[in-house]
């Protein structure tokens, strides 16, 4: 029996991890959940899937929730401290993490001190902060497991060859909702055009991401990190009908890919039992209806996200983390209405182009960089509206 913990469980990732363990009572226990605030999420887990420990990470929120957890006899923590403890705690054995943005990379460190298995769906830990998880997990015997789906197929296609054999990963991208929209419509591009993705239902940030192409971006510093690889070997293809997930080639111009119809589960079933594989039913590439699989070029003009991720691997030191913040703090300017969605991308770079870089050994100057990227991306906001 493996206990397991699921940060962020009221979101998109967590839910689906619930449904995962749900399936696996005699192999899988919920040992702990936490969420942002949504409380009343909370509850309702907590009465069914009976977690030992729950977190709640607003501070506020986690004060008025105290008596219901009394109640229901189940222990509080709160804030970051609470997540660090939760995320590290001795009894637990397998960490999902899908926190949304910065604030996840303490968990994931928290996690890879005490040398657990990180289920990791909060990519943001890995672009701010590779080079010391990577480190930290090494120096305790932690591991990482892939559960964002590109990087979940990589790790699978990885599988069939030796690292010094690998000619190029292989990310594939789904174009998202403007893959075919005009560069000359990108400035009127709305909130909710932008919240519409033709073929995964997520969270509002990651959604957003999707839409500017500036996952894929963060997806391209993830990969660098977590597989050891220079951006100029991660190639990021155009695949409308997200089949393939990603693939890897080999030297001898061997292609592996790993292929299912979208679904969150899989990655998760695969990162809660790797190396074993479990039974799950998804909805079937039978192979006796007709299948399409469509690769193309990205367009960088209409997306200049993928040259900035690159960019920022040639930067190095904070330049991650300052892309990383100055992305978060331009989709929340979006989502406000305080910007244009072009916008975004133009916050991103120009914050790039003035942070001050520094080396990233130390989760305080991962934080300072993070704050140095927003302080600039609000520059660039005051600078634009006068
Ligand atoms: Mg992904």
């Amino acid at each position: 029996m493996k206990n397991l913990v699921i940060l962020g469980s009221s979101g998109s990732i967590g839910k689906s991890a619930l449904w995962v363990a749900e399936r696996y009572p005699e192999e899988l226990k919920i040992f702990g959940l936490s969420v942002h605030r949504n409380t009343e999420a909370l509850s309702a887990q907590i009465e069914k899937h009976h977690p030992r420990i729950v977190c709640i990470a607003d501070s506020a929120a986690a004060g008025k929730f105290m008596p219901t957890a009394r109640k229901m006899g189940v222990e509080l923590l709160a804030g970051d401290e609470g997540l660090e403890q939760l995320a590290s705690h001795s009894d637990s054995d397998i960490i999902l993490n899908s926190v949304v943005g910065f604030v996840g990379l303490r968990s994931t460190l928290a996690a890879a001190r005490a040398g657990k298995r990180i289920a990791l769906a909060n990519k943001e830990s890995m672009v701010a902060g590779g080079e010391l998880v990577d480190r930290t997990l090494r120096q305790n015997k932690g591991e990482i497991i892939p559960v964002d789906s590109e990087h979940s197929a990589i790790f699978q296609c990885l599988k069939s060859g030796r690292f010094e054999d690998i000619r190029r990963l292989i990310l594939t991208s789904s174009g998202g909702p403007f893959r075919n929209t005009s560069h000359s419509d990108f400035p009127s591009i709305t909130v909710e055009q932008a919240l519409n993705h033709p073929t995964w239902n997520m969270g509002r940030k990651i959604t957003i991401d999707s839409a500017t192409l500036m996952n894929k971006g963060l997806e391209i510093i993830e990969a660098a990190y977590l597989f050891g690889l220079p951006h100029e070997k991660i190639k990021v293809a155009i695949h409308p009908q997200s089949i393939v997930h990603s693939m890897v080639e080999y030297r001898d111009g061997s292609i592996i890919a790993q292929m299912s119809r979208p679904d969150m589960r899989l990655p998760i079933l695969y990162a809660f039992f790797y190396p074993e594989r479990r039974e799950m039913e998804i909805a079937d590439l039978s192979f006796e209806a007709p299948l399409t699989l469509d690769f193309a070029e990205p367009d960088t003009l209409k997306f200049p996200s993928l040259n900035l991720a690159r960019m920022a691997l040639d930067y190095g030191r904070s330049a991650p983390a300052v892309f990383n913040a100055a992305n978060e703090a331009a989709v929340e300017a979006f989502l406000a209405r305080r910007i244009k969605f072009v916008d975004i991308f133009g916050i991103v770079e120009y914050a790039l182009g003035k942070a001050h870089l520094v080396d990233t050994a130390n989760i305080e100057s991962i934080i300072s960089a993070d704050k140095e990227g927003r302080e600039l991306a609000g520059e660039y906001l005051r600078n634009r509206s006068v």
